[in-house]
């Protein structure tokens, strides 16, 4: 038991109840609800660890839900959905989950991708830390905004380390430029959705070793960005 606290959202008592079961013989401390209502209730109370959430949901429904937490904090969701279409998967990450299962699955299966994203995420425990990301060649550090690609400082300013630190935590996750923008640059300000392409390219420069075929930083047509460790 290391304290780690899981939200499970799910209105199917029968899924519910067997990946509570699951998380809790895991060692994490479980919370259940099923509805989006006693959700939004439950993540107002205290932020989780991690969230694994149902998509569709009585009252509130599962998008509603990852909103509410993408604007509260960094905590990652893992999807249930009972649809297997790429589109809705891509759809889920875009919206910012972290992961996501397709029904039916296995609690064990389930059980595995939490640990990933509790990991990847580092450690659960008191939920992301500031520790540094290390990729082949390229180290990321939070604390110190320090960049070094191919063991050669990175000169970066504040957005393009932002929006490098967002990609690089998220690996593999696909990002729109809407998305990044908004996690990025914030609501508050009218940008350009250029301006994610122009720092995209200008972070692609000073971190690629050939811009042209970057490594890291990769174009998924039609849709948007994301990093690849
Ligand atoms: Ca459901």
């Amino acid at each position: 038991m290391d304290g780690t606290t899981i939200l499970v959202v799910e209105d199917e008592p029968s899924i519910g109840e067997v990946v509570t079961l699951y998380l809790k013989r895991a060692g994490y401390q479980v919370t259940a609800v099923r509805d989006g209502e006693a959700a939004l209730a439950a993540l107002a109370r205290r932020l989780p660890d991690l969230v694994v959430l149902d998509l569709m949901l009585p009252k509130v429904d599962g998008h509603e839900i990852t909103r509410w937490v993408r604007q509260h904090g960094d905590t990652p969701i893992i999807m249930l959905t009972a649809r297997r279409d790429e589109a809705d998967r891509i759809a889920g990450l875009e919206m910012g989950a972290d992961d996501y299962v397709v029904k039916p699955f296995s609690p064990q299966e389930l059980v595995s991708r939490v640990r990933a994203v509790l990991r990847r995420t580092r450690g659960g425990v008191g939920g992301r830390g500031e520790s540094p990301l290390v990729y082949a060649n390229l180290h990321i550090d939070p604390g110190t905004r320090l960049v070094v690609a191919a063991g050669k400082e990175c000169d970066l300013t504040a957005k393009e380390f932002d929006l490098l630190y967002l990609l690089a935590r998220h690996p593999r996750q696909v990002f729109t430029r809407d998305q990044l923008l908004d996690r990025v640059w914030g609501l508050t300000e009218y940008i350009d959705p250029s301006t994610v392409t122009v720092h995209i390219r200008r972070l692609r420069e000073k971190i690629e070793p050939d811009p042209a075929n970057p490594l890291h930083i990769l174009t998924v047509w039609g849709v948007g960005y994301r990093f690849e460790p």
